[in-house]
């Protein structure tokens, strides 16, 4: 031991969203293992998707399937029940506001911390460096942090808008994650969103909520928006080896039968998702390199709209916003978005499939765009220092970075970096389906004890 100092931590993780709260959490409960978290928002568990404390913005999984834990799966559910003093069954098949499942992970962290203490910096990680022993991270507050190993838990990296800007006032645009600025836009003015997935979604909800008078549009290339779960859905009976040999199209062909099929049989399209759900990551792999490049170009976002669904009651909301025409989604792509003489904001986009331009004037425009799963698009100091530095490599299709089936970091060279680990989003590129708690849960025991085994291993 040599170039660490005595204060270093045994692991180090950055961010602190339901990811690396899980993984602080695993590493705490062996007790005696050193973590530092470093999270801006000065709390670990909350992230981008569960700090709203809106009670409009609802999980978009039942309580039923969001357990943190993989050998508790009525973790959650217990906790929303005891909270709300009814019984766990009454609550299954609730989609419960995801500030209750901010608090659920806080509290799972908290019950740990109470023993261990956790070293939580509220700051951003600028910059790490690796030495022969661990690794030195660069804090915005000017501090640095010694470890043994690190944890890369940045999550979903906001995307900027997808067209230029031109002498709008910053206060004129609202990112749509900035959950009390949202709820701040003046229910009179005329509002433009962009992009139409699940964060649009949740704007529309909180305008709504706010009783917003203004018009609505909002902005899409595809002019999709995500579909509503089924009360009931169950998964269809039967394996998925009938698709993994099948290219896009075979399988979309194959998919489309499955969800006749499941209608014919008195049930839901959704039966058909549900049963290859499991199986996500297992059919992405099987595809070779130009299938998944085909996948990226023609069928991801009919994908993104089937899979990633909303509650059947946020479904029925959006829907009658746009019944009675005061939501309107337009498919297009974004041209330009300037001020006019009046200070308002003229927003342009040339419709899908046309050679027109169309435009709309509106007060405020909010970025809807959902996370950039493009590497080299990251915003912020830290992605772009740990490529330049080649610890780090852009995932395949350039998404996310590369890691082993461990979640072990792959350097330029594509061997792994010892102590150098990741989960969730920024490992897409290689597994497609790794935001999800399912997926995080897993991933975040496993990495857990790899981790831990591979300091061991170096010491
Ligand atoms: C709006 C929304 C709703 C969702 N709803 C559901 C749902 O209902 N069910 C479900 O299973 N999944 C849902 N998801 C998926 C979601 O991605 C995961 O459930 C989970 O929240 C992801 O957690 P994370 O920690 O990986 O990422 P994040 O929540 O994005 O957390 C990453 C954290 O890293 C921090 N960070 C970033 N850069 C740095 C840096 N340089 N230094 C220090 N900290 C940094 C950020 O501040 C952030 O808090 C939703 C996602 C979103 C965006």
């Amino acid at each position: 031991m040599t170039d660490l100092p005595a204060d270093a931590v045994d692991i180090a993780i950055l961010g602190g969203g339901a990811a690396g709260a899980l993984v602080a959490r695993h590493l705490l409960a062996r007790r005696g293992v050193r973590v530092a978290v470093v999270e801006p928002r000065g709390t670990a568990g909350l992230g981008a998707a569960y700090s709203t404390v809106r009670p409009e913005h609802l999980l978009n999984v039942n309580a039923a399937r969001m357990s943190a834990f993989q050998d508790e799966p009525d973790d959650f559910l217990g906790f929303l029940a005891a909270r709300r003093g009814v019984a766990p069954a009454d609550l299954a098949g609730v989609f419960a506001p995801r500030r209750d499942y901010g608090a659920y992970l806080e509290d799972r962290l908290a019950a740990v911390v109470a023993q261990t203490g956790l070293d939580l910096r509220s700051t951003c990680a600028l910059d790490v460096q690796a030495g022969a022993e661990g690794y030195s991270i660069r804090l915005a507050d000017g501090h640095t942090l010694a470890a043994r190993a690190v944890v890369l838990a940045l999550g979903n990296l906001p995307a900027a808008l997808p067209a230029p800007v031109h002498g709008v006032p910053a206060s004129a645009t609202v990112e749509a994650w900035d959950y009390p600025a949202i709820a701040a836009i003046d229910p009179a003015h005329d509002v433009a969103i962009v992009g139409a997935g699940l964060s649009m979604v949740d704007t529309l909800l909180t305008l709504q909520a706010n009783g917003h008078r203004g018009r609505i549009v909002a902005v899409s290339r595809h002019g999709l928006m995500p579909l509503a779960h089924a009360p009931g859905t169950r998964p269809q009976p039967g394996g998925v080896d009938a698709l993994l040999p099948l290219g896009v199209r075979a399988r979309m062909r194959l998919l489309r039968q499955w969800a006749a099929e499941a209608e014919a049989r008195g049930g839901r399209w959704q039966d058909a998702l549900e049963r290859l759900r499991p199986h996500v990551q297992a059919l992405w792999q099987a595809w070779p390199v130009h299938e998944q490049q085909r996948f990226l170009r023609h069928a991801v976002r009919l994908w993104d709209i089937h899979r990633h669904r909303i509650a059947p009651e946020v479904g029925e909301r959006i829907a009658a916003l746009q019944a009675d025409g005061r939501f309107r989604l337009h498919a297009g792509r974004l041209d330009a978005i300037a001020s006019t003489p009046d200070a308002r904001l003229r927003v342009g986009w040339r419709p899908r499939g046309g050679m027109d331009r169309r435009h709309v004037i509106v007060d405020r425009v909010v970025n809807a765009t959902g996370a950039e799963k493009r590497v080299a698009r990251a915003a912020g100091p830290l992605l772009p220092a740990l490529l330049a530095r080649g610890l780090v490599r852009p995932g395949p299709h350039a998404i996310g970075i590369d890691t082993d089936a461990s979640g072990q970091v792959l350097g330029a060279d594509g061997l792994p970096v010892p102590g150098l680990w990741t989960l969730g989003a920024l490992r897409t590129g290689t597994l497609w389906e790794s935001v999800a708690m399912p997926e995080l849960r897993g991933q975040a025991a496993g990495l857990a004890e790899a981790a831990l085994a591979g300091i061991d291993a170096r010491r």
